[in-house]
């Protein structure tokens, strides 16, 4: 049907068909609907929103100084992406003042569990926002895999972040042999279902979801793969909170993005941005935040 003719049937329908037409809606669909209708004038639907996530890298100060230099000058237009860099807990304070009044904020990459008080080496939501540390990631695999992070842990994470009022970053994301056995779904669905009773500020809740097969391996999801997945997500959350809490809530792809992938995975209804490790440690990680900000 051509918009012509979409038109004439909207036109001539009454509110009650029109009401009758949403009503009869999935819940999958309604947040398709919902998403068209309050789509902002970049086209897409939701603000993008990009990370980068710098792990413990780089080596040196200077290096950090000459990528907050680079990325200053991005030409990125705020009301479109949301742009965030998670530093390295060492670093975050001289990338913050480095990148100035720019637009890019920082997050941090592994905030605790715990408050203030005696807990060595933790960093607390509330000491992280008093330094204007605003953004923060959860549940990254290299967390979950290495350090044991459970997905408890997550949940108590996030209570935590969103009391002090921070933005999250909150990572899912399937291993390769969970791919293969056909169970990628599931365990999205597994790392998430605890957490999105919790969220009560949807426009501070992303979902960042990365393959693990996919982190620093070089190998991308296809954009086929990563829209399938994602648009499975956005479903789930239909089911489980409402086709208006899926239309807005914002799903980041990671895994091996960068400059090269950044326009087909994008070009996709469900992906509304990445979370990048390797190719943020580079200059041209300036061309992605440009390609979702123009
Ligand atoms: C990540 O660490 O979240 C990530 C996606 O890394 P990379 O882009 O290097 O795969």
């Amino acid at each position: 049907m051509g918009s012509g003719a979409s038109a004439e049937a909207l036109t001539a329908a009454s509110a009650d068909d029109l009401k009758g037409a949403v009503a009869a809606l999935s819940d999958a669909d309604k947040a398709k609907v919902i998403a068209a209708l309050t789509a902002g004038g970049g086209g897409g639907a939701r603000k993008s929103v990009i990370g980068g996530n710098w792990k413990s890298n780089p080596a040196s100060i200077a290096t950090v100084k000459e990528l907050c230099a680079a990325f200053k000058e991005a030409k990125f237009d705020k009301s479109k992406v949301d742009v965030v860099i998670c530093a390295s807990n060492v670093h975050v304070a001289a990338a913050k003042e480095a990148l100035g009044d720019c637009g890019i904020e920082i997050g941090i990459q592994n905030i605790s569990k715990t408050g203030m008080g005696a807990f060595t080496g933790e960093i607390p939501c509330a000491m992280a926002m008093d330094m204007g540390f605003t953004w923060c990631l959860i549940g990254h695999s290299e967390r979950r895999s290495l350090y044991g992070e459970t997905t408890d842990d997550t949940l108590v994470k996030l209570k935590n972040a969103q009391d002090a009022g921070m933005k999250i970053m909150f990572c899912i994301g399937e291993s390769l042999a969970e791919r293969e056995g056909g169970t990628t779904d599931a365990v999205n669905q597994s790392q998430l279902e605890g957490a999105l009773p919790l969220v009560t500020d949807w426009d501070k809740f992303v979902i960042a979801y990365e393959p693990v097969w996919a982190i620093g391996t070089g190998k991308v999801a296809t954009p086929e793969q990563a829209q399938e997945t994602q648009a499975n997500i956005r479903k789930f959350v239909a089911d489980k909170c409402g086709a208006d809490k899926a239309a807005k809530v914002r799903i980041q792809y990671g895994g091996s993005a960068s400059p090269g992938n950044v326009e087909a995975l994008s070009a996709n209804p469900d992906i509304d941005g990445f979370l990048v490790g390797g190719a943020s440690l580079k200059p041209d990680f300036v061309k992605m935040i440009e390609h979702l900000g123009k």
